[in-house]
């Protein structure tokens, strides 16, 4: 591992609908926690967490938004200066995915086409899932790195934020 003061730092949004799992996602990764308890996020949060990466690290500084479909003003100015953006929606409700698409499409529009990963979370609820094969093969040629993830049984969480990493070392 590198010394912590030489090790880059890069500022990713996660960015998606209300309850979609943005923050149990940074939870699940950074802590390694699951909760089923759902407390809305206030303004933003901030967590951090060292990927390594075939030797290299990179600090991922991870900003948590308050969620909502829209970009609010304080989310505006929460943007700025992000590398890289994690998308973030809910198989279960099937606007969360053109919610998400949108919400990529107006964060690169102010910040610039910055590196995303898009999460197509609740994989643990597949069976229930609104979302679409075909919606998913249309969502992937806007973001070609999508995975379906989970956050209470961890399934793709610490592969997503490695890609994240990868794009951003
Ligand atoms: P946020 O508003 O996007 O930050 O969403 P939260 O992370 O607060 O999660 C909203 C609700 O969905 C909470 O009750 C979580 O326990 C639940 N949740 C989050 N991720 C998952 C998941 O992968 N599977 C299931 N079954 N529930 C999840
Ligand atoms: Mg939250």
């Amino acid at each position: 591992m590198n010394d912590v003061s030489t090790v880059p730092t890069r500022k990713v949004c996660v960015l998606g609908d209300f309850a979609v799992g943005k923050t149990s996602l940074v939870e699940r990764f950074v802590r390694n926690i699951f909760s089923e308890r759902y407390l809305t996020t206030v303004g933003v949060k901030i967590d951090t967490k060292v990927v390594e990466i075939e030797q290299r690290s990179v600090k991922l500084v991870l900003w948590d938004l308050a969620g909502n479909g829209y970009l609010t003003t304080p989310a505006r100015a929460y943007l700025q200066g992000a590398h890289a953006f994690l998308m973030v929606c809910d198989g279960t409700r099937r606007t969360t995915l053109t919610g998400a698409l949108n919400l990529l499409e107006a964060a690169r529009d102010l910040v610039g086409d910055k590196p995303a990963v898009l999460l197509v979370n609740k994989q643990d609820l597949v069976d229930s899932w609104e979302v679409d094969q075909d919606s998913l093969d249309l969502a992937r040629e806007k973001c070609a790195n999508l995975f379906a993830s989970s956050a209470k049984n961890g399934a793709n969480v610490e592969r997503a934020f490695r890609v994240l990493g990868e794009q951003l070392i």
